[in-house]
């Protein structure tokens, strides 16, 4: 059985005319299509990576499957129960059992929580745990996230580095036991020195801990290295899914050829041939018919201009958006 699965979701925004602009483009609001038709599953226990150009809808994907954000359409089904048809005792532990890791430990920590504070705060709000249960719970979680209980239960969030705080914050998300972890691009705001660390960390306690988990990230080469299954999205759609290591050794999309060319690999002898690209990435307010990433493909035909490509399988395992298959 799927742990989630994702139907068709969408998120539109509504942006409503200027002054000006009522003077002369008229009265109707403009429309953000930041997630516009997704469908895909996960199975338990699985990492799958979420990559994408900044502003394609990884991230409003993300808050609507956390149920911070009421869809546009679609249906999100966790455990086959559809997220908008539960009821308030299911919300509860859906909260409890999908937890979000977000990008910036910096912001995510209340400044006047102490680090224990701070993970033991879930559990005094979401379960019927006792005293003794919830020190123990947070503490023994504090440990599981690489921070020494005893040193650092006490500190706020401006005694500690960057990697610490970040550690924290995936203590909090993993302190409730998860089913499903959402980790939001978890290591772009912190040094390239203790990356490697962090990305361990969540790896090693995904095995320990049987979680499933979503990983949002825009470098391709974190993604090769923590997820089962790559999904590769472009202005709010699917572009291409499937098996990290073949979507990366055999792209088929050619954005996805363009984003892994893209890919410095360290050796200076090495000469890669140039990304087939061209242009800058498109928004998506008012997107045309059609092929959303045609203005930039260089493969481009009549089909791309009025026919939107549907995700389809290819190879087994292996779906692709793109008119070219
Ligand atoms: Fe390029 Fe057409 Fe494929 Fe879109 S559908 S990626 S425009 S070839």
């Amino acid at each position: 059985m799927a742990i989630l699965e994702v139907s068709d979701l969408k998120q539109y925004f509504y942006l409503q005319p200027t002054f000006l602009g009522k003077l002369v483009g008229g009265k109707k609001p403009r429309i953000i299509k930041a997630v516009d038709g997704m469908s895909f599953s996960m199975e338990p226990g699985e990492i799958l990576g979420l990559a994408g150009e900044s502003g394609c809808g990884k991230s409003t994907c993300c808050l609507a499957i956390a149920k911070l954000r009421e869809p546009t359409g679609g249906a999100i089904r966790y455990k086959e129960r559809n997220i908008a048809e539960m009821s308030k005792e299911e919300i509860r532990n859906y909260r409890s059992e999908v937890q979000l890791i977000f990008q910036d430990p910096y912001e995510s920590l209340n400044p006047r929580y102490t680090v224990f504070d701070t993970v033991a705060e879930p559990l005094r709000a979401l379960t019927d745990k006792n005293k003794t249960e919830v020190r123990d719970r947070a503490l023994e979680t504090i440990a599981m996230a690489g921070l020494q209980p005893e040193e650092y239960k006490n500190r706020y969030p401006h005694q500690m580095s960057g990697g610490e705080r970040q550690r924290v914050g995936i203590a909090q998300a993993l302190v409730l036991e998860p089913n499903l972890v959402i980790a939001d691009e978890p290591l772009s705001m912190l040094d390239v020195s203790i990356r490697a660390g962090i990305l361990d960390l969540i790896r090693d306690l995904s095995e320990r801990m049987n979680f499933s988990c979503i990983y949002v990230s825009h470098d391709l080469s974190i993604l090769s290295n923590i997820s089962e299954r790559l999904m590769i999205m472009y202005l709010g759609r699917i572009m291409e899914l499937g098996v990290t290591k073949e979507v990366i050794s055999e792209p088929l999309h050619p954005y996805a050829q363009a984003l892994i060319a893209a890919v410095p690999i360290p050796d200076p002898a090495y000469q890669r041939p140039i990304p087939k690209i061209k242009g800058e990435v498109a928004q998506p307010i008012d997107p045309p018919p059609g092929c959303r990433f045609q203005t930039r493909c260089l493969q481009v035909m009549e089909i791309c201009h009025d026919t939107e490509p549907p995700l389809k399988e290819v190879k087994p395992g292996h779906a692709v958006a793109c008119h070219l298959y």
